[in-house]
């Protein structure tokens, strides 16, 4: 099985790369143009025989012999996305093109990796796949709500015209390690200003809600729906139900990364969805599937990580993060510079 995956080095395609290998008799082929992901997320993946790595923008055509392609390829956080707001829509909708086209070149089932942001505002709640979503289309971050949009649509319409074998998953609020702690999302920021011991930035009065999925759970989600029949596209939200305020996740991070950080509030950016929370029911009886790990669980294991982070960029040695961090007491030092 030559299983491709775009966005491969970055958050979500790296942790899916991890779990693909583990299975001898697939061939990984990653793909990713560094924009956000980095070669560190695929270090221990590099030498095995069963990957290889092309570093490549699928904003740019492609010919490869695949069976199944993951397209987790868009930068992800609003700043990352926003940074280049028209790279990003290419991404999701010449991107998204490309990669039809070699699925249907190659007769591979697709599965496209949406976002709960084509809810944009939700003014329905929680969010199921029957409701067709509040998007701003000229907003900042139309870029990615619309060009994911896009994206799904070009799906079904090459479903519709050339029967090409497509998925489409409806991935909520998602942290875990390998998320760069610079990324600008809120856990990696909240858990990394405490272990800092710097301010926690909440951006408006922290009473808009999200619903966090740690990314072990979501993975078992996005394998199970790529195993689902070819009749079975989608789309499937994959989320963590619990749903929490911002000031309740700034209050969590302070209770376990004690180290004296206040609150400091920032303007809201705009178009910022005052509430989220997926409804699964489809991804119950679909894939059999709910998440299993707790905010609190996941935020302890998310910490043990960024503190890993630290030691690995002080002193430059994986060796020194793999082994060390559970004797790690650096918390609360002002430990990374730029
Ligand atoms: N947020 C915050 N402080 C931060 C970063 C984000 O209060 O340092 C808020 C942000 O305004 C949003 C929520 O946290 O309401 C989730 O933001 P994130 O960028 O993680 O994801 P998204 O907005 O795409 O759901």
């Amino acid at each position: 099985m030559r299983i491709l995956v775009t966005g491969g080095a970055g958050f979500i395609g790296s942790n899916l790369c991890t779990r693909l290998v583990k299975q001898q008799e697939n061939q990984i082929i990653c793909l990713d143009n560094l924009q956000t992901g980095s070669l560190q997320n695929i270090s221990e993946l590099m030498n095995l025989p069963n990957f290889e790595f092309i570093q490549h923008d699928i904003v740019d055509p492609i010919i490869l012999t695949v069976d199944k392609i993951y397209n987790a390829a868009c930068p992800a956080s609003p700043p990352a996305y926003q940074a280049d707001p028209v790279h990003t829509l290419k991404t999701s909708v010449i991107g998204m093109l490309n990669m039809l086209e070699l699925a249907k070149r190659n007769n591979a089932t697709l599965l496209q990796f949406s976002t709960s942001e084509v809810y944009g505002d939700a003014q329905v709640h929680p969010q199921s796949e029957e409701y067709w979503g509040n998007v701003n289309p000229d907003g900042i971050r139309s870029c990615y709500d619309e060009g994911k949009r896009a994206a799904e649509t070009l799906c079904f319409d090459y479903r519709r015209m050339y029967g090409t074998k497509i998925k489409v998953i409806r991935i909520f609020n998602t942290y875990g390690p390998k998320m760069n702690s610079e990324d600008g999302r809120v856990i990696s920021n909240f858990v990394n200003q405490a272990l800092r011991g710097e301010d926690i930035t909440i951006y408006g009065d922290g009473s808009q809600t999200r619903s966090f999925c740690y990314v072990d759970d979501l993975i078992e989600g996005i394998v199970r729906m790529m195993h689902t029949p070819d009749d079975v596209t989608g789309p499937v939200n994959l989320g963590n139900p619990g749903e929490f305020t911002m000031l309740e996740l700034a209050q969590k991070v302070l209770e376990k990364v004690p180290c004296g950080s206040k609150l400091t509030y920032r303007d809201l950016p705009k178009d910022d969805p005052k509430q989220r929370k997926p409804d699964i029911s489809r991804a119950k009886v679909l894939l059999n599937w709910e998440p299993k790990v707790s905010l609190d669980a996941g935020l302890d294991k998310v910490i043990k990580y960024y503190r890993g982070v630290h030691i690995r960029m002080d002193n430059g040695s994986v060796e020194a993060y793999a082994t060390s961090s559970e004797q790690w007491s650096g918390d609360c030092q002002h430990r990374i510079s730029g």
